[in-house]
C-alpha cells in the first residue's frame, strides 16, 4: 500500500479528477482517473460493473447520483495511504484510449466573435452574423465514428474544390487545412425529449477539448445551403480526459449578456457558461489563446435546443461549442480568422505561416478555475498532419 502524491500547483489534483480510458502493455482498456503524473486504475480499486468497462459510457449512464458517490470514493482513496501499488500507472506508461463511446455528435457555432468573423470572411457583401443567429445555437449533425483520441494522426483529407474563375472544380487533397479549437459536452443521462437548461447537470457527465479539423476549400464549395459535410468529417479529436461536470462549479460565470432575450425554453435561471482557457499550440509555439468566457451561447442552452424538437438522447452523445474566438485577434481559435483568410499569417518556426502543412502538430490545451485557487486541467488534444 502506498500514498499518491501530487506536486504542488498541478492541474490534477483533488479537486479535477477527471475520467479516461486506459491500457498497459498487453492489457485490456479500463477506466482510469487521472491524479498528478498518475493513472489510478478505477476497475481495480473501487470495483462496479459501470466500472469495469472499456468505456465510460455505462458509468456515464449511471446518473448524477452515482457520479457524485463514485467522486467522493476516488477523493477518499487519492488522499488516503492505502492505494494498492499495482493498481496506480506513471501517466508515461499508459496507452490513452477514446473514453467514450459516441453516440451522436453534434458541432455548434455559438462565439459571435467567430461567427462574425466567418461571415465577414465568408460573405463580405452581407451582414456577417445570419437573422437566426442571436435567437438559436446554431449548429449541424458531425460524423460521430470519425471522432478520435488525442493523438491519433491526422491524414490530410482529399476533396473537391472551387478554382478561381472557372465554373468547373478541381480534386485532390486539400490546400486549406485549418483547426478549431472548441469544448465539447457528454450526455450521460439520455432522456425521451426535451432536457431544459436547469436540468443540465442531471444529464451531462463532462468536459471534454475539441479539435474539430477543418479543410476550408472543401468547405466553402460544398457547404451552401445543407451546411458542412466532408470539410469537416474526416476526423474530429478530442481530449482523452473528460472533465467531470462536477469540478466545474468554480468555474461557472454569468455569460454575455444576450439581446434579444431568447424564447423561454433557452433561457438560463444560472448560467452555465464556463470560464476555461485554451492555448493553440502550433509545432510547440503558442499562436492564441481562446477564452471560452466570451462564448454567446452556453452549453446548457444547446443542450436544450438540440432536445427542444423532442428528439431523443443517447448516453455518449457529444456536442461540442463551435470554434472559440474573443474579441483580440490572438484569441481566435481557427487559423483563417487568426490569419484574416491568409491575408495575415502568422511567423512558425520562423517562418509566415495560413494553414497547415504536413508534419504540423497541433496542441490544444485548457484549464479552469478550482477551489482554492487551484487549476482544473482539460490536459491537451494534439493531433500531427500527415499526406492524404
Ligand atoms: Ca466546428
Amino acid at each position: 500500500m502506498t500514498r499518491l502524491h501530487v506536486s504542488a500547483g498541478s492541474e490534477f489534483g483533488v479537486h479535477n479528477l477527471p475520467y479516461g480510458v486506459f491500457s498497459t502493455e498487453g492489457t485490456a482498456r479500463r477506466i482510469g482517473v487521472r491524479f498528478g503524473d498518475a493513472v489510478v486504475d478505477l476497475s481495480a480499486t473501487l470495483g462496479g460493473d459501470d466500472l469495469a468497462q472499456p468505456t465510460l459510457n455505462a458509468f456515464m449512464a449511471q446518473g448524477r447520483d452515482r457520479w457524485i458517490e463514485v467522486r467522493r470514493q476516488v477523493t477518499e482513496l487519492v488522499l488516503s495511504d492505502e492505494v494498492d501499488e499495482g493498481s496506480v500507472h506513471p501517466i508515461d506508461s499508459v496507452t490513452l484510449h477514446l473514453p467514450i463511446e459516441v453516440a451522436d455528435y453534434v458541432d455548434f457555432y455559438a462565439s459571435e466573435h467567430h461567427a462574425t468573423n466567418l461571415g465577414r470572411l465568408f460573405r463580405p457583401d452581407s451582414e456577417p452574423l445570419m437573422p437566426n443567429w442571436k435567437h438559436l445555437p446554431v449548429g449541424y449533425h458531425g460524423r460521430a465514428g470519425t471522432v478520435v483520441v488525442s493523438g491519433s494522426p491526422i491524414r490530410r483529407p482529399n476533396g473537391q474544390r472551387r478554382v478561381p474563375d472557372r465554373s468547373e472544380p478541381e480534386f485532390g487533397p486539400s490546400q486549406r487545412l485549418d483547426i478549431e479549437a472548441e469544448l465539447g459536452f457528454v450526455v450521460g443521462v439520455p432522456a425521451d425529449g426535451p432536457i431544459g437548461t436547469d436540468d443540465f447537470a442531471e444529464h451531462v457527465f463532462g468536459a471534454v477539448l475539441v479539435n474539430d479539423w477543418s479543410a476550408r476549400d472543401i468547405q466553402a464549395w460544398e457547404y451552401v445551403p445543407l451546411g458542412p459535410h466532408l470539410g469537416k468529417s474526416f476526423a474530429t479529436s478530442i481530449s482523452p480526459w473528460v472533465v467531470p461536470l462536477l469540478a466545474l462549479e468554480d468555474a461557472r460565470i454569468t455569460g454575455p449578456v444576450q439581446d434579444p432575450e431568447p424564447l423561454p425554453y433557452l433561457r438560463e435561471r444560472r448560467s452555465w457558461a464556463l470560464d476555461v482557457d485554451l492555448a493553440v499550440r502550433w509545432n510547440g509555439q503558442v499562436v492564441s489563446r481562446p477564452p471560452y468566457s466570451s462564448m454567446y451561447w452556453s452549453p446548457a442552452q444547446m443542450l436544450a435546443h438540440t432536445t427542444v424538437n423532442g428528439a431523443t438522447s443517447r448516453t455518449g452523445d457529444l456536442f461540442a461549442s463551435g470554434t472559440i474566438s474573443g474579441p483580440e485577434r490572438d484569441q481566435r481559435g481557427a487559423f483563417i480568422e487568426l490569419t484574416w483568410g491568409e491575408a495575415e499569417p502568422v511567423v512558425v518556426d520562423g517562418r509566415e505561416r495560413t494553414f497547415l502543412e504536413d508534419g504540423d502538430e497541433i496542441v490544444i490545451e485548457g484549464s479552469a478555475p478550482g477551489p482554492d485557487g487551484s487549476r482544473i486541467g482539460f490536459g491537451d488534444v494534439r493531433g500531427r498532419v500527415s499526406g492524404g
